[in-house]
């Protein structure tokens, strides 16, 4: 058997298709909704994300603000900061790019951003109300994984899901959705026994562990739905040949380019699952989409309230409950 891809870029751009007709129905409201990212120190691969989530920005035509503290940024100075973006009213969405520099006490900042303003869905009242089932917003790579199933037909209600990892970005608000969606859900972590055996129970895995190729193809249920959240860059060429032996594009990628990349799911499993998505490719396009999906649904839920045009938008399905 060798596994449908689930094409995260397409179901992307079908999202963004959405997102501009609803863009240009509160534009007809006199809102343009937008994002401030705060971008602290030079953290090359949050340059990197910073960039392309304000490129999405710009692509859909919502407004965008950068921010760049200096490395040396002390606590109270990304404090006074956020207060600032969550007095500005034109500012809809504030994402604050982790990882922070050391010194910076992350936990008081994310909590010190306003909730309705909260597009990365990490504010503790947030998480409260996803797991209660109260409309919110949701964090984007989980929101995104749902979209994927969704728009991909992958049945959830009753099925056997499996997510391991339990990071508070991913894991944990993805066993919530699928809880919602009424999946029945075991979720595993570094100290879960006989990960293989629980794995291979689930008709739905989530691998989203940051460990390159771990989940194995004899780990896979023939015909289960696989939905691989990890990235992870492979510079070292035994380990480039040993996940990609049976793989000579790979291969060759990776002598041409010196790295290569790979989820948490080995790409053998595709020959065993009835459906898979890709790295790159699969996960990571839909984190910049649900980003920004919340913040039109941000500018819809926090400035909507005084345009009686917007109140019969509906967002789209991942971006509640
Ligand atoms: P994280 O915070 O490091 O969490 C990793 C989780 O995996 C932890 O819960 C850990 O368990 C578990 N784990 C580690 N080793 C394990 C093992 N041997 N067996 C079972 N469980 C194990 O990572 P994260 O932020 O959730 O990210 C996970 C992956 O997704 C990374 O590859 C990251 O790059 C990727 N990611 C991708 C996107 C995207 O847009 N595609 C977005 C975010 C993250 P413990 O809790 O017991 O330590």
């Amino acid at each position: 058997m060798t596994a449908r891809i689930l094409n995260g870029i397409t179901i992307r751009d079908q999202i963004y298709g959405e997102l501009k007709q609803e863009i240009a129905a509160v534009s007809r409201a006199g809102i343009r909704p937008g994002l401030a990212a705060v971008l602290a120190g030079d953290n090359p691969a949050s340059q990197i994300y910073v960039r392309s989530k304000i490129a999405a920005c710009e692509q859909l035509g919502l407004g965008s603000w950068q921010h760049t503290p200096p490395a040396t940024v002390t606590t109270d100075e990304m404090l006074a900061l956020v207060a600032q973006l969550n007095a500005r009213d034109e500012v809809d969405g504030i994402l604050v790019q982790l990882p922070l520099p050391s010194q910076v006490d992350t936990k008081r900042v994310l909590e010190a951003v306003d909730p309705a303003k909260d597009v990365d869905g990490f504010h503790p009242v947030n998480l409260g109300r996803l797991v209660s089932g109260r409309p919110g917003l949701v964090a984007c790579t989980p929101a995104g994984c749902m979209e994927i199933l969704r728009r991909s037909g992958i049945a959830l209600e009753g099925a056997d899901a499996v997510v391991v990892g339990r990071s508070d970005i991913v894991g944990k608000p993805m066993v919530l959705l699928l809880m919602h969606a009424n999946a029945t859900v075991t979720i595993c972590h570094s100290k879960t026994r006989e990960l293989p055996g629980v794995v291979r129970r689930a008709n739905i895995v989530i691998a989203a562990i940051g460990r390159a190729a771990m989940i194995e193809p004899d780990w896979v249920r023939p015909g289960a739905t696989v939905i691989d959240v990890g990235i992870n860059r492979i510079t070292d060429a035994a380990e480039a040949q040993r996940i990609f032996a049976n793989f000579p594009p790979k291969l060759a990628q990776f002598r041409e380019k010196g790295s290569v990349l790979v989820g948490d799911v080995h790409p053998g499993v595709a020959e065993v699952a009835g459906a898979i998505t890709p790295v790159p490719g699969g996960v990571g396009p839909l984190t910049i989409a649900m980003l920004m999906s919340n913040t039109v649904k941000a500018a819809r839920l926090r400035r909507g309230h005084a345009h009686a045009t917007l109140n019969s938008m509906t967002g789209l399905a991942a971006a509640k409950p």
